[in-house]
């Protein structure tokens, strides 16, 4: 938690000002459910250096699946001829398409993308898939191309119109973050999909998106003895450090001045929500605002819903009858890229390289193997 009066926060914010912090809970997002016996005779889970394997619908408990694709399946290497699968546990495995199976190796015939739909939602990859039935329930593996998944990871997290320097930068931390965490779901699979590692979700029509990882293998951004890799929705004025909010130092992250975020409706936000006993004992024992604080962030998000807690910083706090309002800034935890602010400075001819040089001041960005210039604050 971070306490000060408004003023001097704006100002220390707006000037890029270190403010000391407590400790906090770390990495906030929900840990996904997974479960680790691997099952006999299966082949290795974890990938190799070019290959990803990410457990997918990891937060969910999913007992039936369907996966469908453009063209026939291989299923334990041999060709099925539905274009559908529909697989489901049973209290001895698994069926596909009502055929009994031990454990099922589903791949598309030809290089085509999975479509995999199951706990109402659909995600697509392309890959493929190992299922297997545990406790009644799927246990389901993507295995991916690196190149693949960073595809994914980058659909997952951007527009369709965002400018390809932007969608190159991005994939540059996107890409940090799997070297730098990964593995981090063994014995069963390296990745997860969900917010825990990184939302994965090969989005269709967008072929684009390879360009732009392709366009992020010729750039390193470094730091000694880590990988800076974290980015945020808006920083709504200056970024963090995983030191300030999460107790944890790592290599490479700086505050950095920036009012690029500054048209984003997230930029300062107010949001209010009626005063429950629980939310009354949350706000009693929580610093008072102006603070910076991802334990309130955490435990008033899971009370009042994180639509209404959109960042750790607090700028008002106050009851109206039976109301709360809260006033805030920036949204996500403010560390690292600040992604409008990154897509706002690319829109204006920023390259890649300036708007990583411009985030992460304190690493080292080669391009092509070669140490690049750094950006200027003012060169905009
Ligand atoms: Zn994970
Ligand atoms: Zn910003």
């Amino acid at each position: 938690m971070i306490r000060m009066p408004t003023a001097l926060m704006a100002c220390a914010v707006a000037l890029g000002v270190m403010l000391p912090s407590r400790a906090t809970s770390g990495d906030s997002l929900r840990q996904p459910r997974h479960r680790t016996s691997p099952p006999a005779g299966m082949p290795a889970l974890a990938g190799s250096r070019d290959s990803v394997s990410v457990l997918m619908f990891a937060s969910f408990d999913v007992a039936r699946v369907r996966l469908s694709t453009e063209c026939t399946w291989l299923v334990n290497g041999v060709e099925a001829r539905e274009r559908v699968l529909t697989i489901a546990a049973t209290p001895d495995g698994l069926t596909v398409n009502g055929r009994h199976v031990a454990v099922c190796e589903a791949r598309p015939a030809a290089s085509r993308i999975i479509r995999i739909s199951g706990a109402d939602r659909e995600k697509s990859i392309r890959g493929r898939v190992t299922i297997t039935e545990e406790r009644g329930r799927l246990k389901l593996i993507g295995h991916m191309a690196e190149r693949d998944y960073l595809a994914a990871t980058l659909t997952s997290e951007a527009m369709p119109s965002d400018p390809m320097e932007y969608l190159t930068a991005l994939s540059v931390l996107q890409r940090n973050y799997l070297r730098f965490h990964r593995p981090r779901h063994l014995p069963d699979a390296e990745m997860c999909d969900n917010t825990h590692c990184q939302l994965v979700n090969l989005k269709e029509g967008w072929e684009r998106v390879y360009i732009a990882v392709d366009r992020a293998a010729r750039l390193d951004l470094t730091a000694a003895g880590g990988l800076p890799c974290y980015y945020s929705v808006a920083c709504g004025g200056s970024t963090l450090t995983p030191a300030q909010i999460w107790n944890r130092s790592e290599a490479g992250y700086s505050n950095v001045a920036c009012t690029y975020c500054r048209r984003c409706s997230r930029y300062r936000w107010t949001r209010s929500f009626k005063a429950t006993r629980e939310i009354n004992a949350i706000l009693r024992a929580a610093p008072a605002a102006p603070c910076v604080d991802d334990d309130l962030r955490i435990n008033l998000g899971r009370a009042a819903g994180f639509n209404n807690v959109l960042s750790n910083t607090f700028e008002r706090i106050e009851r109206h009858g039976t109301m709360y309002v809260i006033a805030g800034r920036g949204f996500g935890h403010r560390i690292g890229l600040c992604q409008e602010g990154a897509r706002e400075l690319a829109r204006h001819g920023w390259n890649a390289q300036r708007i990583l040089a411009y985030y992460f001041p304190a690493a080292q960005l080669r391009f092509n193997g070669r140490a690049t210039a750094r950006a200027s604050r003012d060169s905009r």
